[in-house]
């Protein structure tokens, strides 16, 4: 590889810093045919949503605080960064849920949410008797559904589950974790195994069961088999992101922040054939990753072909996140589990509930754990709920404090609480998301730009980590290419 040349990557979110990780040789280090490379970032921290603060006398994530640990990337990551001592591993299961003013337990053997067994949900009092029977009927029965194309996640729940159990108990988990509607999110791109289930036919539920085997239903056992479900490091999840810079400047990868990408243009006739644009400056690049959000990716390359200025209807659903410190004495949480699901348009004296899920942070992370204390996070907003903007961070406190005080029958005055506003940072996979980035990754194919990160290749960290460190290898492949005679 000709050692001039130079990589430009946009935007240093976790899958931009694991691009510049997978560019500058991984776990090997580079060596005199790395290319250099220069990371590019809008904000004055690089890591996206990957934060932490010293909160009620401990270090705490201010966005993500946990990864899915059955998938890989996230793991290793960290193994290679030689963060290994620092994982822990999730301390609690299961979760309750916010039913007709009361609390319940959810059952277990669920798949991301779905029921996987009418007769899970017999121990649900919550729910009406008429919302079992679509249940009961998809095992004996199972409605006909031709599902072909992409679908949203909503009409298969609908068709086969019914509405109750769709948007009661199902889309408080799986909208949840997107911030989303079951209506709008794509089941092909969000919940593959939904979609296949559907396209195979037969009962929904007894699919997704077969699938799980002796997976997810399979509880203990298989925390036992396959290794706990989520993990977080000691020093918060973001100290993943605050490693890497730290490895990646060592290795010589120039990290600019306060520095937006304005334009990226073709230079033919220069050294290089692509120059990267902010406000002050014009760097020269052989090849280019974008792990900004699709619209900016949209927007920086709709020039170059008509097809990739779809990419700026990729929305983003914000959140915030509202962190308590109570006194033990002052709180009662349930007796088990990590959290409490709030169902959308759940009633709250004349208004609706702000608040879609509580976290019991000192629950879930051993390491968070004060005697006498209890540390716990709400989180409010969706893609069609913005109110929480409307509100000064004392407001909104106020008022999740006191539709906690309804949940958990009591609550006291905080000893302490911090909001953390994400404008942004959820993008919405849509019916046709799939196809939307293909057709965008066709379009970019003859140049040697790629796209990376989470409004791609999924939402969540692992996801982002894998979809940078691809987009990485594709690059080195290209100029190597280009460099063999
Ligand atoms: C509130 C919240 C909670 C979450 N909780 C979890 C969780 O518990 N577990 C989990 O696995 N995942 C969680 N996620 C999802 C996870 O954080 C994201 O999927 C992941 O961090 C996305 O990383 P990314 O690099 O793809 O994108 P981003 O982090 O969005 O990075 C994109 C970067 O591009 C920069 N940028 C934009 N425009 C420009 C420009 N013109 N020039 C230069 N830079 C630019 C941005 O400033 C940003 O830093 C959560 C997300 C949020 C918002």
């Amino acid at each position: 590889m000709n050692p001039r040349t130079s990589v430009v990557i946009v935007g240093g979110g976790i899958a931009g810093l694991a691009a510049a990780w997978e560019l500058s040789g991984a776990s090997r280090g580079p060596t005199t045919s790395t290319p250099r490379i220069e990371l590019v970032e809008a904000s004055s921290h690089c890591g996206g949503a990957l934060r932490r603060a010293q909160f009620a006398g401990r270090t705490v994530d201010l966005g993500p605080d946990g990864f899915l640990a059955r998938r890989p990337e996230a793991l290793t990551l960290a193994h290679e960064l030689g963060l290994d001592d620092e994982l822990v591993p999730i301390s609690a299961s299961g979760a309750s849920i916010w039913l007709k003013g009361t609390l319940e337990e959810l059952p277990t053997g669920l798949a991301l949410g779905v029921p996987t067994s009418a007769k899970s949900l017999r121990t649900l009092k919550g729910l009406t008797w008429s919302s079992r029977w679509p249940a009961w009927r998809d095992e004996h029965a199972p409605r006909k559904m031709e599902v072909t194309d992409d679908v949203s996640i909503g009409a298969i729940l609908r068709r086969k589950l019914g509405s109750e159990l769709t948007y009661q108990l199902i889309e408080p988990m799986v909208g949840g974790i997107q911030a989303g509607r079951v209506d709008e999110l794509s089941a092909q791109a969000v919940f593959p195994a939904l979609f296949a289930a559907a396209q195979r036919g037969g009962s929904l539920m007894k699919s997704l069961r077969a699938d799980a085997g002796s997976g997810a239903s399979a509880g203990v056992n298989a925390q036992r088999i396959l290794g706990p479900l989520f993990m977080t490091l000691r020093s918060g999840v973001a100290s993943l992101a605050e490693e890497l810079v730290r490895q990646l400047q060592e290795r010589g990868v120039v990290v600019r922040c306060d520095a937006a990408v304005s334009a990226i243009r073709p230079t033919p006739s220069s050294v290089y054939p692509w120059e990267v644009d902010t406000d002050d400056t014009a760097t020269g690049a052989s090849a280019i990753i974008l792990a900004t959000p699709a619209p900016t990716a949209g927007r920086l390359t709709s020039a170059l072909d008509g097809e990739l200025s779809d990419l700026a209807s990729v929305n983003s659903a914000g959140a915030a996140m509202v962190t308590f410190a109570f006194a033990a004495t002052d709180t009662t949480l349930p007796p088990t589990g990590t959290g409490i699901l709030i169902p959308l348009a759940t009633a709250w004296n004349d208004d609706i509930m702000m608040t879609t899920a509580v976290t019991f942070l000192d629950r879930k992370w051993e390491h968070l754990r004060r005697e006498g204390e209890v540390l716990l996070r709400a989180h409010v907003g969706r893609i069609d709920d913005r109110r929480c903007e409307a509100l000064s961070d004392e407001a909104l406190v106020e008022r999740v404090r006191d539709e906690l005080a309804t949940v958990l029958g009591r609550v006291g005055a905080p000893l302490a609480a911090r909001v953390q506003r994400w404008p942004q940072g959820l993008p919405q996979y849509y019916v046709g998301h799939t196809q939307l980035v293909a057709r965008a990754r066709r379009a970019l194919a003859p140049y040697a730009i790629r796209l990376a990160g989470s409004s791609y290749d999924g939402v969540g960290i692992p996801a982002s980590i894998g979809s940078g460190r691809h987009a990485a290898s594709e690059v080195l492949a290209l100029l190597d290419a280009a460099s063999t005679p």
